[in-house]
């Protein structure tokens, strides 16, 4: 039996973007392992990848084009050939299109494939088509960038593998033990090595909490008090660096005569949750550190006044100029500074501008939206039946008669079963494709390490096929993919610009960090901004604050428990369900309360239990542990509703926006919990 081994790259939704190493014997992968060449992925991948060539010939894999021959949700399809599929797909949305207007169409591909082909290409069909277009990410990260975005400017953070340099490490928000795994071992080694300690805020006591230093269990929703409260302390005690706040930033002078007074100590340890005497140790050893590096963690913006929180947060490194130390400064993102020339690909030709839908308020688009309305639905690489807050309105909405949904992925997910037509999808293992880190500063050419499954085809082939039936003769649509990914560097800049082709094609990694100068920033007056006047235009306070959000506030009066989402260790995310041996270590959906919530709802550990609210109930297994706070369900990651006793979470979760970005506000979820008999 032939035996090679390919250099890949993962293609999950996840910032350490690793190379791999996967074995295929006689065409087929079996065994994916991290590459030990790639300086960052240090020869190990997360427990989740080591298991993706179960992932790749799971017996859940669709192998053919799918016709729905049964009531939408239901399920039941009859296999087709590809040029049934292509041909009934493109001639409803060619009469869709006579009739009602390319709007008429919303077509999206988002983060389950990391690809910069295979995603881009399909949103570049329907940029092409002049379709709705998605504003994607809103269920995502858009809040935290566009926080990030108005205080840094549109570049990426720190270098993770500047932490050789760091004297402090803080993870904000972040479970790095379990979704930045690379960027956790490199801060334990600098631990070992050169005793750099390791703070962790984060309302749960995570796996990362667990082996910190210090840790410090705030309450959810108020990280801004916090670092306002730290800042109280830097100023009270003469650890501001005032040279760098003169020359680097705007706008503090301000922020310590209007806000800073707001936020003493002992009020931050109110809102907080947390003991003075550990806002001060925490305030003291960032004062004292020369280069403390904050990993900052999206899950702290996903709340109403999220925006608030991740730029009270960034703006900390600032008040102490770690920004200019190498090793110090803030991380959120990286890909801000990789200076593609993307609209090659995601924009090769039509409209400017056209009608957005928001991501995470699909649903209400596709039961409300008119003139036109949505008549035709193509998703690839997205299950937003499951992922999206109000996921009933979303269900209702594939549920429509009248609405023809394709839908490209490599299982038949609970949005598939709505679809019309499914396309089987080759997985990133299948497929070549360009990636750039979006939490490193990586790039690197994945080759195909083995034939599609099946009858199974790539995201960036069904674009070109589709574009080619829908009569477009943009270029792009007729490239191969290493010839389309040419196109990404003309007209680049930077470090990822100077990419020498022979070596990227050949698949080594590429370093495209800029060298250190001290943190960049691309704000309007090029500082710092504690005070931001892209803010005061929109309406939101300009400076940072923290007060309480009054629907919250209301919220909180009339349901006692509130929602903490997080990564499944596991299952993080649907796109792992298709591996037997993950959904059974991460066991059935579960949600998990403390030992005090539990006994008071007469709930036990491995209990069916209900969650509800206004808005409905669903049904989770229930674990118990005093690693969440009283007054807290924690439930972690995104299942398929057909695992759980019932339902998915997003179905108490509402569709409103976060106060920067429009992102999503899962965590302004206020519920409770009692005995799944009494449903
Ligand atoms: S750590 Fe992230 S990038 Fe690395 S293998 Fe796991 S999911 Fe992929």
């Amino acid at each position: 039996m032939v035996k090679s081994s390919v250099r890949v790259v993962c293609a999950h939704d996840c910032p350490d973007m690793c190379s791999l190493i996967a074995d295929v014997e006689g065409g087929k992968i079996v065994r994916v392992q991290g590459d030990p060449d790639h300086p960052y992925t240090a020869g190990f991948a997360c427990g989740k990848v080591n298991r993706d060539a179960d992932l790749v010939n799971s017996p859940g894999r669709i192998t053919t084009p799918l016709k729905r021959i049964g009531a939408k949700g239901a399920g039941q399809f009859a296999p087709i050939t590809w040029d049934q599929a292509l041909d009934e797909i493109t001639a409803t949305w060619k009469t869709i299109i006579a009739e009602s207007g390319p709007l008429a169409l919303l077509g999206y591909a988002y983060s389950a494939h990391q690809g910069l082909m295979n995603r881009g290409l399909v949103n570049g069909l329907f940029h092409a088509l002049g379709t709705s277009r998605l504003q994607a990410g809103t269920v995502c990260d858009t809040c935290c960038e566009v926080a990030w975005d108005v205080t840094v400017g549109p570049v990426g953070g720190a270098d993770p593998e500047s932490v050789v340099h760091s004297d402090l490490v803080i993870a904000w928000g972040a479970d790095l033990a379990a979704t930045n795994v690379h960027f956790w071992a490199l801060a334990e080694e600098q631990r070992k090595k050169r005793g750099v300690p390791i703070v962790v805020i984060d309302p749960r006591r995570t796996r990362s909490a667990k082996q910190a230093d210090l840790y410090l269990p705030i309450r959810i929703g108020t990280d801004a008090a916090l670092a306002l409260g730290v800042m109280h302390i830097l100023v009270r005690d003469k650890l501001a660096d005032c040279d760098y706040i003169a020359r680097h930033t705007l706008g503090f002078d301000r922020v310590e005569r209007e806000i800073l007074p707001k936020f003493p100590p002992a009020r931050v340890a109110e809102i907080t949750g947390l003991a003075v005497a550990d806002i001060e140790k925490l305030a003291a050893m960032y004062g004292r550190a020369k280069a403390a590096l904050i990993r900052l963690g999206e899950g702290m913006t996903r709340l109403i006044h999220g925006g608030q929180a991740l730029r009270a947060v960034t703006l900390l490194p600032g008040v102490t100029g770690h920004y200019a130390v190498e090793g110090g400064g803030a991380l959120l993102l990286t890909a801000a500074s990789c200076d593609l020339n993307y609209a090659a690909i995601r924009k090769p030709s039509g409209p400017a501008a056209t009608r957005n839908v928001n991501h995470l308020r699909l649903g209400e688009a596709l039961l409300t939206m008119k003139e036109p309305p949505i008549r035709g639905l193509y998703i690839s690489a997205n299950n937003p039946a499951v992922t999206c807050p109000e996921v009933h309105k979303v269900r209702k909405g594939l549920a429509r008669g009248d609405l023809f949904t394709v839908v490209h992925d490599p299982f038949l997910t609970d949005t598939a079963k709505y679809a019309d037509i499914v396309l089987p999808a080759a997985t990133y293992l299948e497929t070549d494709d360009l990636y750039r880190a979006y939490g490193a500063y990586w790039m690197q050419w994945g080759r195909e390490a083995a034939a599609p499954l099946g009858e199974a085809r790539s995201n960036f082939d069904v674009a070109q096929a589709l574009a080619k039936r829908m009569g477009l003769a943009d270029r792009i649509f007729a490239l191969s993919p290493q010839d389309a990914a040419k196109e990404l560097f003309k007209g680049a800049t930077g470090p990822a610009a100077a990419a020498d082709p022979a070596k990227l094609f050949a698949g080594e990694p590429i370093h495209i960090a800029h060298a250190f100068e001290g943190q960049v920033f691309k704000t309007p007056s090029g500082k710092l901004e504690f005070y931001s006047e892209q803010l005061a235009r929109q309406g939101v306070s300009p400076m940072p604050d923290w007060s309480e959000d009054p629907i919250e506030a209301a919220d909180a009066k009339k349901w006692p428990l509130r929602l903490l989402t997080a990564p499944g260790y596991f299952q993080a995310h649907t796109a792992f369900s298709g591996v037997d041996f993950l959904r059974q270590r991460e066991g059935k959906p579960f949600c998990v309360l403390h030992p005090k919530d539990a006994a008071t709802r007469g709930v036990k550990a491995g209990d069916a239990v209900r969650l509800f609210n206004d808005r409905g109930e669903i049904g989770l297994m229930l674990q118990v542990s005093d690693e969440i706070q009283p007054g807290v369900v924690l439930v972690p990651g995104q299942r398929p509703i057909g695992e759980a006793v019932s339902g998915t979470i997003n179905m108490l979760c509402s569709d409103r926006y976060t106060d920067m970005g429009e992102g999503a506000t899962y965590q302004s979820t206020w519920l409770d919990v009692g005995p799944w008999r009494a449903a």
